[in-house]
């Protein structure tokens, strides 16, 4: 009998879905989604218990397809789906240029990652291959493993700011198994394997972290050669955190304008500025221009994942921008962040 489950079956998110031509539609305003994200699928499900998440066992009771990143994931045969890539790659209307194979928290989530790239790679493709790790079930042998297969970058689903919030989100005082210390060595196995800037974090903000917790794991993750994948809280429906409101638009540009000069050098810790754990202001550098600033809301991580519409309703306004910002993006991206240091650049500029 033939078993539906990975690796000869994937879920692909509902742009990847669209860019391939399984289901209709193209995204507003034109947006490209330029990253085919894969999801694992197991009839038995995920094994852990985020509070956020829609594969969560207590949530999910099973393999039911259920939301994740607020889009729908259908499941398509693997063949099928490297069958369009194929197709597809190389040609600038679909401006394909990465494949992010991401994992459920299932025992056999690292040999089938390993072995879903290993066929990307036989099937000829050339796109850059990400691999999305948890932890929990990828060590350092897996990693080596997934680079050998033909990996180029990979992050680790962290997704907590602090081990605070990281155990009453997805520890053990949810009935999850995923455990803080072994999420921070595997930030720097990745980095061992990969190398510096190709290995990274998933951080979401508004799990209910402060602000200042999230500035120091982006300082930690760079300070260990990891790049910063930033994503916004949106609450799934049929989640616990369901009822819990998405993470306000200000709180979210002042977290992106830190990771953008975290990753570029341009601060230090003791130029942010914090109160009751709310960034209150950060020194900038005294050179740089509101037009420097405008790659900090476009959406991070690893090259070529756009991830249209992912953090919010199309129509919201964008928190992960996918495209670079115009200028008048920039400033109104800026003015959002109502830090004092903010405002005076925007100020001075106008005034020349
Ligand atoms: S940043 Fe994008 S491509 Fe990279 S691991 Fe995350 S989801 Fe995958």
């Amino acid at each position: 009998m033939n078993v539906i489950s990975s690796p000869d079956w994937v879920r692909l998110s509902f742009g990847a879905d669209m860019v391939l031509g399984f289901s209709p539609g193209k995204f507003l305003k034109g947006a490209l989604n330029t990253t085919i994200n894969l999801l694992q699928y197991y009839p038995d499900g995920c094994k852990a218990n985020c509070l956020y998440c829609g594969q969560a066992r207590e949530v999910a009771k099973g393999a039911d397809c259920k939301t994740l990143i607020r889009v729908d994931w259908p499941l398509r045969p693997l063949t099928q789906v490297l069958d369009r890539i194929k197709e597809r790659q190389g040609d600038p209307e679909y401006g394909l240029q990465r494949i992010c194979v991401g994992q459920l928290a299932h025992p056999r989530a690292s040999p089938d990652a390993i072995e879903i790239t290993r066929r990307i790679r036989e099937e000829g493709i050339e796109l850059q291959i990400s691999e999305l790790v948890t932890a929990t079930y990828t060590f350092k042998n897996h990693m080596i493993e997934m680079r050998k297969a033909g990996a180029d970058m990979i992050d680790v689903a962290i997704d907590a700011a602090s081990k605070r919030v990281f155990d009453s989100v997805r520890g053990k005082p949810v009935r999850s198994m995923h455990n803080w210390d072994r999420y921070i060595k595997a930030i720097d196995e990745a980095v061992e394997v990969f190398g510096k800037k190709n290995a990274g974090i998933h951080l979401i903000i508004g799990l209910g972290e402060t602000e200042e917790e999230a500035v120091n794991l982006m300082l930690y993750a760079h300070s260990r050669g990891a790049k910063i994948s930033l994503f916004a809280f949106y609450p799934e429906s049929s989640t616990p955190m369901e009822k819990k409101k998405p993470v306000p638009l200000n709180v979210y540009r002042r977290m992106q304008l830190s990771r953008w000069l975290i990753e570029n050098d341009l601060v230090k810790p003791e130029d942010f500025v914090f109160e009751n754990g709310v960034l209150k202001d950060i020194n900038l550098p005294s050179d740089i221009s509101v037009k420097e600033l405008s790659p900090a809301f476009m959406t991070s991580g690893c090259p070529g994942c756009n991830r249209p519409y992912s953090n919010e309703k199309p129509g919201d306004r964008l928190k992960n921008i996918p495209w670079y910002p115009s200028e008048s993006q920039t400033i109104s991206a800026l003015k959002a962040t109502r830090l004092e240091s903010v405002k005076r650049l925007i100020d001075n500029e106008i005034a020349k």
